[in-house]
């Protein structure tokens, strides 16, 4: 098998079970690797760190689920968006033309 397609799903998991405990490093190294290349993931890592650090010390946070559900839904409306886009890559300013 090759490797595993990482997708923004499966790191939003990841990033969710990161807020409680610390992830393996193989993970870690893997999530860091599609944070890099995607900019919707990116910025919800950073929205939770940020909802964590308000929570308290990263020791010991359950993300709440209404959370998870509203990081979740929100990371993958931006995939979905995206993907919708990559259809339309032959041309980069897609405009709306009548
Ligand atoms: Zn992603």
């Amino acid at each position: 098998m090759m490797k595993e397609e990482m997708t923004c799903e499966r790191v939003m998991d990841l990033l969710l079970e990161r807020a409680g405990e610390i992830l393996d490093a193989e993970s870690d190294a893997v999530v860091r690797e599609h944070l890099e290349a995607c900019a919707a993931c990116a910025h919800w890592a950073q929205a939770l760190k940020a909802a964590i650090r308000m929570f308290g010390t990263a020791a010991r946070v359950e993300v709440p689920p209404s959370l998870r559900r509203r990081v979740r839904e929100r990371v993958m409306a931006d995939a979905e968006e995206r993907e919708s886009h990559r259809a339309d890559r032959a041309s980069p300013i897609p405009e709306e033309e009548s």
